[in-house]
């Protein structure tokens, strides 16, 4: 309804995040229920944890190197002037939790978790990238065995696949234990350092800090020392080596393909040995492609006061899942949704119309029924929009005859059922017509 005088309101969604209509929604539920599923089937049960936590928590475990700590974080003072901080991704509380609820004493180990949620970051908003976004991730802490690294990337694979995508590239890397990152850190730093004034500032920083992100850097990648730039993979010691040839033999027994690029690094401080992402190799995709990253993190969990437990996970935000699965052209079918529509003519119809709709909404049928006492035949325009199976008409007659008229709009056919059996006759027709579907 229209308010006169009201004044138009110009205040729009912040900038970078969006509202999910309800047009869009459908979408979203089949994805978050596929993923769910994905989850019960991999035995990952979900973990709910706050929306804000203490910035020590991310600088601590992502690094204050990294982007996401230097320059994307919503990051604010409490009332008692605590640093608190929306959650820029996942792993972090979830390991949080982990150590604060001595998960590690559970009796079933690797404890494996999963998260759904709205995740923070100040970026500069792009196709794909979004201020508020929403993340799903896999944890798996409490094994080192190459076979769960498997597992964690199948079940982000299974995703997609199950979504309908077939597009997909799935890149790895090892990073390798300490003592490999340490001596590629001395041969990078060795390496850049002469013409570390070619690079940018955040580049110069790293230098000394942590100069595996130099590889990283999205304003730096064109200098041609990065394509000269020592290898990780000549780093790797014999174990590390091991552990990634393992990784990658249990990917070919799954039958996952995927392709190794020795540059692949990670934007997060905190990994080591298996980095993956998955990519949309789909045409018109646009400039970001990748839909998921994820890696081992063996060392997070005591960095964050906890023992030494190893974990590996992964993370893909749904609004790139959504952007893959349009630039592959895949229909969601919606179902339809709504089993009966309701329409009383009349006073007393209307109020029967009223208590039916109701009853109906009880034994779990889905009902609609109109309030702005349109006619007859917009009513019936109203059923066929919201795709209803049935119409029920009620009128003067029917009342009288404690009856009503049901109409089958797939076929047309109209039959007078009495109010007694019609939630029998609808549940029974409802049952049958599935089983013909
Ligand atoms: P990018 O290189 O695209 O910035 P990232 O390395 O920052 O990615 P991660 O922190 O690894 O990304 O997050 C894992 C996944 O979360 C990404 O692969 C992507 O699907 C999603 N993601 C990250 N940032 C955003 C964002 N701002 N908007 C939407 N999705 C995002
Ligand atoms: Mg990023």
């Amino acid at each position: 309804m229209l308010l006169k005088g009201a004044v138009t309101m110009d205040i729009k969604v912040p900038r970078g995040t969006q509202d999910i209509l309800p047009s869009e929604t459908g979408k979203w539920q089949a994805v978050e229920e596929l993923i769910r599923e994905q989850c019960r089937m991999y035995q990952y049960k979900e973990i709910r944890t706050p929306v804000f936590e203490h910035t020590e928590l991310f600088t601590r475990s992502v690094g204050d190197t990294t982007d996401i700590v230097q320059k994307e974080m919503y990051t604010f003072q409490d009332r008692g002037n605590r640093s608190l901080t929306l959650r820029p991704e996942g792993t972090a509380s979830a390991v949080r939790a982990f150590v604060e609820h001595k998960m590690f004493g559970y009796a079933d180990q690797p404890v494996k978790l999963y998260y759904m949620g709205p995740m923070f970051r100040y970026e500069r908003q792009q196709a794909g990238r979004y201020r508020q976004f929403v993340q799903f991730g896999i944890e798996a802490i409490g094994s080192a065995d190459p076979a769960i690294d498997a597992e964690v990337i199948s079940l982000a694979m299974s995703v997609y696949q199950n979504a309908g995508l077939k597009k997909l590239k799935l890149v790895i890397n090892s990073l390798g234990d300490t003592d490999s990152r340490v001596s590629h850190k001395t041969a990078l730093v060795s390496h850049f350092e002469p013409h570390i004034a070619e690079f940018c500032s955040d580049c110069q920083n790293r230098l000394q800090k942590n100069p595996l992100r130099i590889l990283d850097c999205k304003v730096d990648r064109n200098h041609p020392l990065m394509e000269t730039a020592p290898s990780l993979a000549d780093f790797l010691n014999e174990e590390s080596a091991a552990y990634f040839d393992k990784v990658k033999e249990y990917l070919s027994i799954l039958n996952i393909p995927f392709e190794i690029d020795p540059n692949l690094v990670r934007g997060l401080d905190y990994y080591n040995h298996t980095a993956f992402e998955i990519m949309s190799a789909a045409e018109g995709f646009g400039a970001i492609t990748t839909l998921a990253g994820g890696g081992r993190y063996n060392g997070l969990v005591e960095e964050l006061g906890g023992p030494n437990a190893p974990g590996i996970g992964f993370a893909m935000s749904i609004e790139r899942l959504l952007l893959a699965i349009e630039a592959e052209n895949n229909e969601w079918s919606e179902q339809s949704t709504l089993d009966v529509y309701v329409i009383g003519l009349g006073e007393a119809a209307k109020k029967k119309a009223v208590e039916l709709t109701y009853q109906l909404r009880q034994k779990k049928i889905t009902a609609e029924m109109d309030y702005l006492d349109r006619k007859m035949k917009t009513q019936m325009k109203s059923a066929d929009r919201l795709r209803a199976k049935y119409v029920i008409v009620i009128g003067d007659d029917e009342l009288e005859k404690e009856s009503v008229m049901l109409k089958d709009l797939a076929t047309g056919t109209q039959n007078l059922i009495p109010l007694s059996s019609l939630i029998d006759q609808i549940k029974t027709s409802s049952t049958q017509l599935e089983a013909e579907e």
